[in-house]
């Protein structure tokens, strides 16, 4: 007992330890300059409705390309802007720029494409309702064009805090999904009292076609009265299952990969879907 207690409690600092701290301290220091020089874009991911045959918006998905790191995952970056509250001035971009490509696909090409835009927990402000129906006026876009993902953990940290917020955004018809859905720890109890339109389904169930988990989720979805979207479909026989379970809403690279605003424009606003190979055009349904 006494060879335990006389255990050191620190950890080695490991080669690998160190690599990590470097890569972090040296991403944060071009993280501050990233949006100034213009580093961060934005892709659009296609986002289907089997049952209807349409394609029916897109993710915005955030990307950081810098010249001296080059590509950055938004998985490796965002978690570093949130520690070093950057993050509200990232999302204002992001919104800012996604809802100025929206505003000009509606004057140049008399498209009105719905967008699904990622929050972070720290977005999730009293004050956040108000400042995207400004951007939204400051834009002339349709509040019923926008979609905020948040994940499932950050509304429960404050279940009434996320209420009073969810509820204001609502009213002003916007819409909300739950993103990486069963990831975290949701309950029905909860889900109920959120004013919530999609749930989307993480990849995770999706790869592993964990059958239970996605027949539960759809079966719960129906009657709450909620779409149920899944993420990161790959594979044709993913796409089967995910039917079979009561599922008609995809995202994946089986109907395209993220797109630049250009490629969705050359596109047609369409996508050729591998069920049937037809063109997928963009209906909106509000
Ligand atoms: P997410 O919101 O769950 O986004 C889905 C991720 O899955 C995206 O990764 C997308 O490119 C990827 N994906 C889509 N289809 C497939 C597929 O068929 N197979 C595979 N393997 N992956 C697929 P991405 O773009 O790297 O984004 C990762 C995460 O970063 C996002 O997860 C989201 O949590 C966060 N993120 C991205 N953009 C933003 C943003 O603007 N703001 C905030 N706060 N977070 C963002
Ligand atoms: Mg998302
Ligand atoms: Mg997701
Ligand atoms: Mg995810």
């Amino acid at each position: 007992q006494a060879k335990q207690m006389a255990r050191p409690r620190w950890q080695r600092f490991t080669p690998s330890m160190q690599q990590t701290l470097h890569r972090k301290l040296t991403l944060k220091q071009h993280l501050t300059k990233a949006i100034s020089r213009q580093e961060l874009s934005l892709r659009y991911q296609p986002q289907i409705d089997v049952s209807k045959g349409c394609l029916i918006g897109y993710e915005v998905l955030l990307r950081w390309h810098n010249p001296e790191l080059g590509h950055v995952s938004p998985a490796e970056f965002i978690p570093l802007a949130e520690e070093m509250g950057l993050i509200r001035e990232i999302g204002n971009w992001v919104l800012a720029t996604a809802l100025s490509q929206i505003a000009l696909w509606q004057e140049q090409w008399h498209q009105r494409v719905p967008i699904s835009v990622n929050l972070s927990g720290f977005q999730l402000t009293p004050c956040l309702p108000e400042e995207v129906e400004v951007q939204l006026t400051k834009y002339g876009v349709d509040a019923a064009l926008l979609t905020l993902e948040l994940t499932e953990t950050v509304l429960m940290l404050d279940m009434q805090g996320s209420i009073d917020i969810l509820d204001a955004l609502s009213e002003r018809q916007i819409k909300i999904a739950i993103d990486d859905f069963g990831t975290g720890y949701s309950s029905l109890a909860y889900l109920n009292r959120l004013p919530i339109n999609t749930i989307k389904l993480d990849r995770s169930f999706v790869v592993g076609l964990n059958l239970s988990v996605i027949r539960a989720t759809a079966a719960m979805a129906t009657n709450l009265g909620l779409d149920i979207m899944a993420e990161g479909v790959e594979e044709p026989h993913e796409l089967a299952a995910l039917l079979a379970q009561g599922c008609h809403r995809f995202q994946g690279y089986l109907f395209s990969t993220p797109l630049t605003a250009e490629e969705v424009t050359l596109s047609g606003f369409k996508v050729v879907s591998p069920v049937g190979c037809f063109g997928l055009p963009l209906v909106i349904n509000d």
